[in-house]
Formats: structure tokens, sequence, C-alpha cells
């Protein structure tokens, strides 16, 4: 394994992998099935908003590689109870972290800023996107998602 992948795997990410946080579904939700073909990784997301838009619960369940489960497990840890527009900035700071040479604000991610490696991987920026792009659409009332064709 060269350094780059190493990277991608530390403790953390197989932690989370492993044992991910929030994993159960969560009754009158807005629910979304985010499908991810190229690597086999499915997710469903569950979100409650607040009546001021925040983000009052979500819990997911999915099946797939570490990383996507992972940037799940992370992504719920740091997205619940944050008002509409902090989620939607770390939802758009995690994007560019993850696809782009430059550096964005990593203020809130925290150990979401692990999975930085995967910009070297296009593969693996589909798996590590899987969840945001399910919340994504949960923001936009739900439905399915998937990376083909990106
Ligand atoms: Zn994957």
């Amino acid at each position: 394994m060269n350094d780059e992948l190493e990277e991608l795997y530390q403790q953390v990410i197989l932690d989370h992998s492993k044992r991910p946080r929030n994993f159960g579904k969560l009754p009158d939700a807005i629910h979304v099935h985010g499908d991810n073909p190229s690597c086999g990784d499915e997710i469903r997301l569950d979100v409650k908003f607040g009546p001021d838009g925040s983000v009052a619960d979500m819990k997911f369940t999915g099946t797939g590689c570490a990383i996507s489960q992972a940037s799940a497990s992370l992504m719920t840890l740091k997205l619940k109870g944050k008002p509409r527009a902090e989620a939607e900035r770390l939802m758009h700071n995690f994007h560019t972290l993850v696809t782009s040479d430059t550096e964005p604000d990593t203020k809130g991610l925290g150990d979401l800023v692990l999975l930085r490696g995967v910009r070297k991987f296009p593969q693996r920026v589909k798996c590590a996107m899987l969840a945001w792009r399910a919340f994504e659409q949960a923001l936009g009332e739900g439905g399915a998602v998937t990376t083909e064709g990106e």
C-alpha cells in the first residue's frame, strides 16, 4: 500500500466503518436512498428537520466500502443539530476538500479532513461523497440519488 492510500485507511476511518455512529432508521423522517454502483455502496439516509430548518436528527443504514460508510458516519456526527446554513456550509467545504486542490475552510469538519486523501482517487471521491449527495437530496425533499454518470 502506498502512503496516500494508507492515509485513507487510518484508524478513525476504519473505526467508523466498523462501528458506524447514528446507524439506524428514523420514523417520520425524510428518506433518501443513495447508490454508488461503481463501487457497490448503498446508503439510506433519514433526516429530520426542525421547524427552523435545522438538522434536528439524522441516521443512516448502508453497506459498502470503508470510505463510504465512514464518511456517512462522520457526516451524521457533524451535521446533527446544526442550523441549515451551517450544514450547507459544511457540505460545500467537504466537497471542496475531496475534489479540489484548493484547501477549503476546514473549521467544523473535524475528523472528516482525514478523507481528503480521496481527491487523488476519482472512484473513491464518489464513495466519500455518497452520503453528502444524499443529504443534499434530503435538503431538497428526499428521493433517490446515484453517482452514476458523473
Ligand atoms: Zn465505495
